[in-house]
């Protein structure tokens, strides 16, 4: 989709200090970390937020978890961590592209604000 950061990004017009990626996704670190390890994860394609996710999406979402809990894995994350996906204005979403933060390595407060 033109105009959106996270697609660009996806397509490599805007570098992003990559951590993974295959044909269906990309996990990178969150330009403005707000835990030791803060990375995103997105679909190459543009679906706007999780709440325009449908039952077909269920493959993809797989696999976005399996590549959380195996990156998480791999970066030594042994305390457990945290996924979120802001959805909308009162939800928090800034980047109108369906993206998972990843948050780890200290100990997270609950509920959030
Ligand atoms: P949200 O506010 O839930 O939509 O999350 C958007 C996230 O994208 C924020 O945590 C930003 O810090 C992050 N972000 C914005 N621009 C970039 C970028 N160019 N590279 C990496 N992360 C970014
Ligand atoms: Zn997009």
């Amino acid at each position: 989709m033109e105009d959106c950061l996270f697609c660009k990004i996806a397509a490599g017009e805007i570098p992003s200090n990559k951590l993974f990626e295959d044909d269906r996704i990309l996990a990178f670190y969150d330009i403005d970390p707000q835990a030791p390890v803060h990375f995103l994860v997105i679909p190459k394609q543009h679906i706007p937020s999780a709440a325009a996710l449908t039952e077909e999406n269920g493959p993809l979402l797989g696999h976005v978890f399996a590549t959380i809990s195996r990156l998480c894995k791999e970066l030594g994350v042994e305390n457990g961590y945290r996924v979120v996906s802001n959805v909308g204005q009162d939800g928090g979403q800034s980047v109108p592209h369906l993206h998972f933060h990843v948050l780890a390595k200290r100990s997270l407060a609950w509920p959030p604000g």
